[in-house]
């Protein structure tokens, strides 16, 4: 039988309804749901299929290595979360698309729970024969694109052109949204990324200041209080948003402001080990007694 669109979730926020297809979101806040109903899940949690991207982005933090995720495994997490009051699972990486059972994930997902479905890819594997494959199986895509034009191509290696045709593609079919990392090389081109989101049909462009890795020091104070000053003054019509670990100082609106960040998300990585954000270096293995005790036990970690 066909799963419901929309989806309730419980916790200490009050009660969330969210419809996948359209995104639609309220929450009832005027009274708080038993403690017993709550959600043991977090809202969105993102899963890296894969360690393997055949990009060189020199700002890139996922480990270059060649670690996948088993999919049968991948779907006992997926009905586990689902069952346990998630509202969305989000597909990365490495490029996501690499791994072979990428199609079917998404197809398992939105068919045999009630999940959103989401993924980021850099875009440049996103044939029209993929796009029909996932056509009604994904509900939001992330495509990558830090900069425009030559700071895009000097920054990725790739063409520009391309990834615009493949961006225009997939608006197609599903609504998308553009990743951009900020950093020295990519602030100048935010007003002109705006305007094409615009064009392309996006519907939001993410955030994401560069992070500190051991070849690259990240985002700086300067440029963060630039970036700061320059979100303030933003007035396009895509809808901006940014990582949550990095939402100190910006003006953000969080009606979930009151939970836990483990209520509102976590990260599994390509080693199938469980952690609060992508960014972290340790987490809970998680082993055969599943997901949501291995959620449990990462919530009473230091
Ligand atoms: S496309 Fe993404 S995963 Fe691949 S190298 Fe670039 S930042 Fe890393």
């Amino acid at each position: 039988m066909p799963r419901s669109n929309t989806k309730v979730r419980f916790s200490s926020a009050g009660a969330h309804f969210f419809d996948r297809v359209s995104g639609w979101n309220v929450l009832v806040d005027e009274s708080v749901p038993p403690k017993e109903s709550w959600a043991r899940a977090p809202r969105q949690v993102s899963i890296a299929l894969t360690n393997r991207c055949d990009l060189a982005c020199a700002y890139c933090y996922a480990p270059k290595s060649r670690e996948e995720l088993n999919s049968e495994t991948v779907k006992g997490w997926l009905e586990e979360l689902d069952q346990n009051g998630a509202i969305g699972v989000g597909f990365g990486g490495g490029e996501p698309t690499l791994h072979p059972g990428f199609v079917d994930l998404c197809r398992f997902a939105s068919e045999s729970s009630g999940l959103a479905v989401t993924f980021t890819t850099h875009g440049h594997h996103l044939t029209d024969e993929l796009l029909g494959e996932l056509h009604g199986h994904v509900h939001f895509v992330r495509i990558s694109m830090d900069g425009v034009g030559a700071t895009y191509e000097a920054l990725r290696g790739r063409s520009f052109a391309k990834l615009c045709d493949r961006v225009r593609a997939a608006r197609k079919i599903v609504p998308v949204g553009l990743n951009v990392v900020v950093n020295a090389s990519t602030f100048a081109d935010l007003p002109a990324m705006t305007e094409l989101a615009t064009d392309l049909g996006a519907t939001e462009i993410l955030l994401l200041p560069e992070q500190a890795t051991t070849h690259r020091t990240g985002l700086d104070g300067v440029m963060r209080t630039e970036l700061q000053a320059w979100v303030r003054g933003y007035r396009g019509r895509v809808r901006l948003a940014i990582s949550a670990q990095d939402a100190a100082g910006f003006p953000t609106a969080d009606p979930f402001a009151c939970t836990s960040a483990l209520d509102s998300y976590a990260h599994i990585d390509a080693r199938s080990v469980l952690k609060k954000t992508s960014f972290d270096r340790e987490g809970v293995a998680i082993d055969a007694t599943g997901v949501v005790a291995a959620l449990d036990h990462l919530r009473h970690s230091p």
